[in-house]
């Protein structure tokens, strides 16, 4: 059965989001020949256009209003109903996100519409749209489907993966009416952490209590730099200060999913794990060979992460200079 689907782009620092990619990835999956459209905010960007096509984006709508040059809720939403109410799509996809957790639901409740959120998976069986989420905490997956309606879903990143293709799109630009805004960005503060966003990175190095001090996450920052990765961490260590609440990682913290998550002295609490299980692999760093984290690592290291992690950050450095 032939679908159009709509995909709701997203951009940081200048680029789009890995995730908006993934999306696209997703669309083309489950379009059956149908239109892939995408959605770009604020103003018309070649470099961007053509990077969705690579993607593949058939079509690509630059939503024209000077309120989207940045993000506010209240705006992007409007935006999102005009567009979805324009183009009357089959689906609905986007990035769960910050961006993204904050406007569907709005979006979803404005149109009187389904949304399923936090989807790992976006395949089409017997004809039928089936999306897959993690539940209680990321030890069951559930399969979901609409009833009715268009499919409003959102993907967590690292998932799906991107699929390059080459496709050339049109470009309509298209001007909607924002009104009544409650609020607007002045400015945003950036705090200084790595560079590297820690929900897409594809290399996290995770300190929890066992780090002790602020100063102990220095050596996860190298380790971490080497390997071209993010630095991350455990409640504990948030909670003691030895970090910022940015880097969070669980079930009130960031969910991710890296190719590679390194837990140094972290137990592996269910709420902790909620925010690193589905990572593809996990090495864990404990001093306690009885640590929880030990039951959901793939390799595990028994040992004083500020012996082991020192001696990674060395032997991978050394590999780096070989290669
Ligand atoms: P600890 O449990 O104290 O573990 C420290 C570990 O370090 C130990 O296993 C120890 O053996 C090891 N260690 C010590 N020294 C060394 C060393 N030198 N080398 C190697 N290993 C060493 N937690 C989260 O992480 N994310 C969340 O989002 C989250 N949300 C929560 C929500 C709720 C409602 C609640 C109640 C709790 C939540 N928590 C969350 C807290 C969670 O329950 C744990 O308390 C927390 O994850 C523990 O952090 P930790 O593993 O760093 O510390």
């Amino acid at each position: 059965m032939s679908r159009t689907a709509l995909v709701f782009t997203e951009q940081k620092d200048g680029r789009i989001r890995n995730v908006s990619l993934e999306c696209l990835t997703a669309a083309n999956h489950i379009v059956d020949g149908g239109e892939v459209i995408a959605v770009l905010y604020g103003e018309k960007n070649q470099a961007h256009i053509d990077e969705l096509g690579k993607y593949g984006a058939d079509k690509v709508i630059v939503l024209n209003n000077e309120n989207l040059k940045s993000y506010t809720a209240m705006a992007y939403k409007q935006a999102m109903v005009q567009v979805i109410e324009h183009t009357v799509p089959d689906v609905i996809l986007l990035g769960h996100t910050g961006n993204g957790k904050d406007t569907a639901p709005r979006v979803a409740a404005r149109l009187g519409i389904g949304l399923i959120s936090d989807c790992i998976d976006v395949s089409v069986e017997a004809g039928e749209l089936i999306l897959t989420r993690p539940i209680y905490a990321g030890k069951a997956f559930e399969k979901k489907r609409f009833v009715k309606g268009p499919a409003f879903v959102t993907i967590r990143s690292n998932n799906i993966g991107t699929n390059e293709m080459i496709k050339v799109p049109v470009v309509q630009i298209m001007d909607v009416e924002i009104h009544d805004l409650r609020a607007t960005l002045e400015d945003v503060v950036r705090n200084a952490t790595s560079g590297v966003d820690l929900s897409e990175a594809h290399v996290v190095v995770s300190g929890g209590r066992g780090v002790k001090s602020a100063e102990g996450f220095q050596c996860l920052t190298e380790l971490a730099e080497v390997l071209g990765g993010a630095v991350g961490a455990s409640r504990g260590a948030c909670d003691a200060a030895y970090c910022d609440y940015s880097l969070q990682i669980g079930q009130t913290g960031k969910v991710v999913t890296p190719d590679l998550y390194i837990a140094c002295g972290i137990s592996g609490a269910i709420q902790h794990m909620a925010g690193m299980s589905q990572s593809k692999v996990i090495v864990a760093i404990n001093k306690d060979p009885e640590a929880a984290i030990f039951e959901v690592a793939d390799f595990g290291i028994v040992g004083d992460l500020f012996e082991v992690v020192p001696y990674l950050t060395e032997a991978f450095r050394r590999m780096q200079e070989v290669s």
